[in-house]
């Protein structure tokens, strides 16, 4: 078995991806591990998997797959993780935001303290303060007060697993941002953080816009909710069933007199059906969510175009 699989998923990062692999390449060296550093070409079109074929024709230990088209983040770390062969594996973004000289330092955490997860935190961090920073801080609240997961920096890119961690969990989606959550409800609970250091990117730009915010506010809530009630829908969807009920029988009961005030308005009627649509597309939701979930940990349907070292 290798010492380290390193993944990096990678769209539109030709500019990079030189940089990033002799960094890893001389790390790798200095430590004496055996390694394998798996890039996903996740569909770009900047003449990446040009650059990526060069790497892998001078380095063995460079393999890599390009996907058919954009399916993102979280697919790209997915099929990764299928193809790792390392004792521990990393992952990383391609774009020097990390940096390779917290591999070793991430390894022996997982090792020595027999952790499932070492989780990166970006504690002093170079991206916008507005568009990012902040959001973060937020999300990630809420997120520790949701999941009990006592990480600051969930979404971190550079982070550490054991290997059956990685070939356990199924990252659909844009769930690679709660990857901690997914992995704590499959069994794998001990969790660890590191402060990492982290850069401005140098070259290209982010792929993340705004419409993660509402995005990545409805997976937190459908991750929590679905991981914890996904075997037992009834208890949650039961009980509050019994409590709306019983609410409804009561207020049917109430005198005639004193609700007809309120009925006689018609934006009660309006305010009534927005409601309960808004319950039902939610419901919908949650449905949809637990199929494409049971879907996806039966087959994945992302076409490989290509595969180098493979
Ligand atoms: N990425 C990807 N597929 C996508 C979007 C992003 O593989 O559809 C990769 C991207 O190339 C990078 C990492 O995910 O290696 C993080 O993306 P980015 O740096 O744009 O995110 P940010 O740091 O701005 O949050
Ligand atoms: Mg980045």
């Amino acid at each position: 078995m290798l010492d380290l699989s390193i993944v990096v998923p990678s769209y539109n990062e030709a500019e990079s991806l030189p940089e990033l692999t002799s960094w890893i390449e001389r790390v790798m060296e200095e430590n004496k591990f055996s390694y394998e550093i798996i890039l996903i070409d996740d569909g770009s079109t900047d003449g990446q998997w040009k650059v990526i074929e060069n790497l892998a024709a001078q380095n063995k230990n460079i393999k890599a797959i390009r996907f058919k088209r954009n399916y993102g983040k979280s697919a790209a770390l997915n099929e990764g993780f299928k193809l790792t062969q390392g004792e521990v594996v990393i992952t990383m973004d391609a774009d020097l935001q990390d940096s390779p000289d917290e591999i070793p330092g991430l390894r022996n955490m997982i090792l020595e303290e027999n952790l499932d997860i070492v989780s990166g935190w970006k504690k002093k961090r170079y991206d916008n303060t507005f568009t990012k920073n902040l959001p973060s801080k937020l999300y990630n609240a809420t997120n520790r007060w949701m999941s009990g997961i006592k990480l600051n920096d969930m979404n971190c890119g550079l982070k550490a697993y054991r290997n059956e961690v990685v070939k356990s969990i199924e990252v659909y989606g844009e769930m690679h941002r709660f990857i901690p959550v997914i992995a704590k409800h499959t069994g794998f609970g001990k969790i660890g953080e590191k402060v990492v250091q982290h850069q401005a990117r140098k070259y290209g730009t982010s792929k993340f816009g705004m419409e993660r915010f509402v995005n990545g506010f409805l997976d937190l809530l459908s991750v929590n909710f679905v991981m914890k009630f996904k075997k037992k829908p009834m208890h949650f969807f039961g009980k509050w069933g019994i409590i709306f009920f019983l609410f409804g029988f009561f207020i049917f009961n109430l005198s005639h007199e004193r609700i007809r005030g309120v009925t006689e308005q018609p934006l009660f009627f309006l305010a009534l059906v927005a409601l309960i649509i808004g319950v039902q597309m939610f419901l919908a939701g949650y449905i949809a969510e637990l199929i494409q979930q049971s879907k996806s940990q039966m087959n994945t349907d992302y076409l490989v175009a290509e595969k180098v070292n493979l």
